[in-house]
Protein backbone atom coordinates (compact mmCIF):
# COMPACT_ATOMS: atom_id res chain seq x y z
CA UNK A 1 0.00 0.00 0.00
CA UNK A 2 1.04 3.67 -0.97
CA UNK A 3 2.13 5.83 2.40
CA UNK A 4 1.99 9.57 1.35
CA UNK A 5 4.61 11.50 3.97
CA UNK A 6 3.93 14.95 4.86
CA UNK A 7 4.71 17.56 7.39
CA UNK A 8 3.85 20.83 8.47
CA UNK A 9 6.05 24.19 7.25
CA UNK A 10 8.72 23.62 10.31
CA UNK A 11 8.52 19.74 10.22
CA UNK A 12 7.22 19.52 13.86
CA UNK A 13 4.24 17.68 12.52
CA UNK A 14 4.43 14.98 10.64
CA UNK A 15 1.57 12.68 8.86
CA UNK A 16 1.16 10.04 6.62
CA UNK A 17 -2.00 8.95 4.44
CA UNK A 18 -2.13 5.86 3.39
CA UNK A 19 -3.67 3.98 0.47
CA UNK A 20 -5.55 5.93 -2.01
CA UNK A 21 -7.28 9.61 -1.77
CA UNK A 22 -11.25 9.28 -1.87
CA UNK A 23 -10.98 12.05 -3.79
CA UNK A 24 -9.28 15.12 -5.03
CA UNK A 25 -9.99 18.84 -6.66
CA UNK A 26 -9.85 22.41 -5.41
CA UNK A 27 -12.85 24.32 -3.25
CA UNK A 28 -12.63 28.03 -3.82
CA UNK A 29 -14.76 28.83 -0.67
CA UNK A 30 -14.18 31.71 1.18
CA UNK A 31 -13.28 30.35 4.48
CA UNK A 32 -10.57 28.28 2.94
CA UNK A 33 -9.40 31.54 0.82
CA UNK A 34 -9.24 33.49 4.22
CA UNK A 35 -7.87 30.26 6.40
CA UNK A 36 -4.92 29.91 3.69
CA UNK A 37 -4.78 33.20 2.66
CA UNK A 38 -4.40 31.86 -0.90
CA UNK A 39 -6.94 32.24 -3.70
CA UNK A 40 -8.03 28.17 -4.18
CA UNK A 41 -7.11 25.17 -1.72
CA UNK A 42 -6.54 21.62 -2.94
CA UNK A 43 -7.53 19.31 -0.83
CA UNK A 44 -6.81 15.62 -1.19
CA UNK A 45 -9.43 13.73 0.45
CA UNK A 46 -9.18 10.43 2.75
CA UNK A 47 -11.01 8.22 4.90
CA UNK A 48 -10.03 8.77 8.52
CA UNK A 49 -8.38 5.63 9.38
CA UNK A 50 -5.94 6.19 6.48
CA UNK A 51 -4.54 9.45 7.86
CA UNK A 52 -1.95 9.24 10.61
CA UNK A 53 0.16 11.84 12.57
CA UNK A 54 3.69 9.78 13.12
CA UNK A 55 5.10 13.20 15.23
CA UNK A 56 4.37 16.35 17.02
CA UNK A 57 0.71 15.47 17.97
CA UNK A 58 1.01 18.11 20.61
CA UNK A 59 1.68 20.09 18.35
CA UNK A 60 -1.33 20.82 16.07
CA UNK A 61 -3.48 22.66 16.79
CA UNK A 62 -7.60 22.82 15.64
CA UNK A 63 -9.58 25.68 14.98
CA UNK A 64 -13.28 25.04 14.44
CA UNK A 65 -15.07 27.83 12.76
CA UNK A 66 -18.52 25.62 11.49
CA UNK A 67 -19.42 21.62 12.35
CA UNK A 68 -18.29 20.66 8.86
CA UNK A 69 -14.40 21.33 9.49
CA UNK A 70 -11.86 21.19 12.21
CA UNK A 71 -8.94 22.73 10.63
CA UNK A 72 -5.57 21.62 12.16
CA UNK A 73 -2.19 23.32 12.36
CA UNK A 74 1.20 23.62 13.53
CA UNK A 75 1.29 25.40 16.82
CA UNK A 76 4.76 26.33 16.25
CA UNK A 77 5.07 27.32 12.95
CA UNK A 78 0.88 27.96 12.11
CA UNK A 79 1.50 26.08 8.96
CA UNK A 80 -1.28 24.27 7.89
CA UNK A 81 -1.69 20.57 7.62
CA UNK A 82 -5.47 18.88 7.10
CA UNK A 83 -9.08 19.25 7.47
CA UNK A 84 -11.50 16.86 9.34
CA UNK A 85 -15.07 17.02 8.14
CA UNK A 86 -16.72 14.86 10.30
CA UNK A 87 -19.83 15.01 8.82
CA UNK A 88 -18.35 13.53 6.04
CA UNK A 89 -16.30 11.32 7.39
CA UNK A 90 -13.54 12.13 5.81
CA UNK A 91 -10.24 14.23 6.49
CA UNK A 92 -8.48 16.63 3.47
CA UNK A 93 -4.69 16.31 4.01
CA UNK A 94 -4.07 19.00 1.30
CA UNK A 95 -2.01 18.73 -1.39
CA UNK A 96 0.77 20.87 -0.84
CA UNK A 97 1.15 18.95 2.79
CA UNK A 98 1.69 15.36 1.08
CA UNK A 99 3.48 16.05 -2.13
CA UNK A 100 5.12 12.82 -3.36
CA UNK A 101 0.93 12.05 -4.03
CA UNK A 102 0.89 12.76 -7.75
CA UNK A 103 -2.33 15.96 -7.88
CA UNK A 104 -5.21 14.66 -10.17
CA UNK A 105 -8.06 16.82 -9.25
CA UNK A 106 -11.10 15.76 -10.24
CA UNK A 107 -13.72 18.43 -9.36
CA UNK A 108 -13.94 22.03 -8.22
CA UNK A 109 -16.37 22.98 -5.53
CA UNK A 110 -17.90 26.08 -4.32
CA UNK A 111 -17.51 27.62 -7.25
CA UNK A 112 -19.68 29.92 -7.67
CA UNK A 113 -17.17 32.19 -4.72
CA UNK A 114 -14.50 31.72 -6.97
CA UNK A 115 -12.01 34.28 -7.53
CA UNK A 116 -9.51 32.16 -9.71
CA UNK A 117 -11.19 31.09 -12.22
CA UNK A 118 -10.01 27.80 -13.49
CA UNK A 119 -11.13 26.94 -17.51
CA UNK A 120 -9.98 23.09 -17.53
CA UNK A 121 -12.77 21.27 -18.23
CA UNK A 122 -13.16 19.43 -14.79
CA UNK A 123 -16.81 20.08 -13.43
CA UNK A 124 -17.64 23.36 -11.22
CA UNK A 125 -20.39 22.95 -8.34
CA UNK A 126 -21.73 25.85 -7.07
CA UNK A 127 -21.12 24.03 -3.46
CA UNK A 128 -21.23 20.84 -3.44
CA UNK A 129 -22.03 17.68 -4.85
CA UNK A 130 -25.70 15.79 -3.59
CA UNK A 131 -23.49 12.86 -2.11
CA UNK A 132 -21.66 15.97 0.37
CA UNK A 133 -24.80 17.60 0.96
CA UNK A 134 -24.50 20.18 -1.45
CA UNK A 135 -27.46 21.18 -3.82
CA UNK A 136 -25.64 19.13 -6.77
CA UNK A 137 -25.67 22.57 -9.15
CA UNK A 138 -23.24 22.90 -11.61
CA UNK A 139 -21.82 26.21 -13.21
CA UNK A 140 -19.89 27.55 -16.30
CA UNK A 141 -16.50 27.63 -16.08
ZN1 LIG B 1 5.33 23.40 12.17
ZN1 LIG C 1 -13.38 25.52 1.12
Amino acid sequence: MATYKGECFCGAVQVEASGEPEGMGYCHCSSCRSWSAGPVNAFTLWKPEAVRVTRGAEQLGMYQKTPVSQRQFCKKCGGHVMTNHPPLGLVDVYAATIPALKFAPGVHVNYAETVLPMRDGLPKFKDFPKEFGGSGDQVAE
